[in-house]
């Protein structure tokens, strides 16, 4: 379908952090995901793929026409290099279709060892403008830019329309406090190196100021809000842009599943329609925020970045606005058998996030256990329990509730 006002529908991009994410991310809507194996990648110790996964991750993307991004985006010292070759060759016979790169040295050994594979340079270089995005082109003959999280609408543009490869565009996810990474806050509190995939997120700790010896707060953290570029989709994509990217590689497979899902709408939406109207929007904003846990705002497109996009208080789920009750692992008819993730009962108005379907309220019905009891409340985290289902609801949908 051709679109009224964009020449090319940008792809969407979704974080995996082991292969049922992958999986989950593919099935509710991401054109591509990325992951980390568990060598040369930041975020190493949070990666649950080995190579045997990140094969399957692709034959599995490939049968749904997406593809699979690997990130190899460590800054490496000298003996961090041994055996890179031999790992990015074997990526590439797995089916890889890029790797993310921070370091020339890797950039170079990719175009040796894996020269069908595209090479996309990662936000860690932090590329503001159009001089560094060409010299990225011209010296390493990548296939894409990352943009930093920290580029104006305008640089975003301007960039865009002067490289001679793609872009690709962050709008939702965790923003790091310093610039995209280049930080030692963890290294030095935790001996953890944040550019060899350790980052212990030391900003987000929960701190006490004192002045003058005197204790003014004892729940200041330093972590920035979520970004949530909703409303910056339609000008990134006139811009051109070629990915949206949405940050969040340790996050749960139900905020992949409502984050992306309602990022998959939204481009398509606007794909369709040229544009939509404010009811319209807002809608769409409810539901990106149905699956996020923390404040979020717009990041730089057209902020400076002040105060107010700081989370000045402790963490805390306060903004989370939906519960992940369940999920369907069996459907048939009107009924099916749903694995317990949170407190729900008989009676409860909640709904199904289809990857299929798209979301189907419904009131919870009776539930049955594998044994025939009838129960009120469903308590015990990963019982599965049989219960009538919309119509359309599928195995490996999401039951959810509001807060409200
Ligand atoms: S400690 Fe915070 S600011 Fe530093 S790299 Fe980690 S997430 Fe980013």
């Amino acid at each position: 379908m051709s679109s009224p006002r964009f020449s090319e529908k940008p792809e969407l991009l979704a974080p995996a952090g082991d292969l049922a994410r992958l999986k989950t991310a593919v099935l509710y809507g991401a054109d591509a995901v990325y992951a980390g194996g568990r060598s040369f990648s930041l975020r190493s110790r949070a990666s649950n793929f080995t190579m045997e996964d990140i094969r399957e991750g692709c034959a599995f993307a490939r049968d749904h026409g997406a593809s699979v991004h690997v990130t190899v985006n460590i800054i490496p010292h000298e003996d961090d290099l041994d055996g890179l070759e031999e790992y990015l060759y074997q990526l590439q016979e797995a089916g890889v279709h890029a790797f993310i790169c921070a370091s020339p040295a890797i950039m170079q050994a990719a175009r040796r060892a894996a020269p069908a594979v595209e090479i996309h340079c990662s936000t860690q270089l932090s590329v503001t403008n159009s001089s560094a995005a060409r010299l990225m082109c011209e010296a390493f003959d990548i296939d894409r830019v990352v943009l930093a999280r920290e580029c104006t609408m305008d640089e975003v543009k301007k960039i865009t329309s002067s490289v001679p490869c793609q872009t690709e565009a962050f709008i939702h996810g965790g923003m790091c406090v310093n610039y995209s990474g280049r930080c030692t806050l963890s290294n030095r509190m935790t001996l953890r190196d944040a550019n060899r995939g350790g980052c212990a997120q030391s900003c987000r700790w929960q701190y006490k100021v004192y002045e003058d010896g005197q204790l003014e707060r004892d729940d200041f953290t330093m972590g920035s809000k979520d970004l949530m570029a909703a409303s910056e989709i339609r000008e990134l994509m006139e811009a051109g842009v070629s990915s949206f990217k949405i940050e969040g590689r340790m996050k749960t497979e139900y905020y992949i599943a409502s984050v992306v899902s309602a990022y998959r709408r939204l481009i398509d939406e606007l794909y369709a329609y040229g544009d939509l109207d404010a009811e319209r929007m807002q809608w769409h904003t409810d539901q990106i925020m149905r699956g996020e846990n923390r404040a979020v705002w717009s990041g730089f497109y057209h902020c400076p970045g002040d105060g107010n996009s700081l989370i000045m208080h402790a963490n805390s789920d306060a903004d989370v606005n939906h519960d992940f009750l369940g999920k369907v692992i069996e459907a048939e008819g009107d009924s099916g058998l749903v694995e317990v993730r949170n407190v729900f009962a008989s009676g409860d108005r909640a709904e199904i996030l289809s990857c299929h379907s798209g979301i189907l309220p419904f009131e919870i019905g009776e539930l049955i256990t594998a044994d025939g009891i009838i129960k009120k409340e469903a308590r015990h985290p990963m019982e599965q329990l049989r219960m009538a289902l919309p119509a359309g609801a599928q195995k490996g949908d999401i039951l959810r509730r509001s807060r409200q």
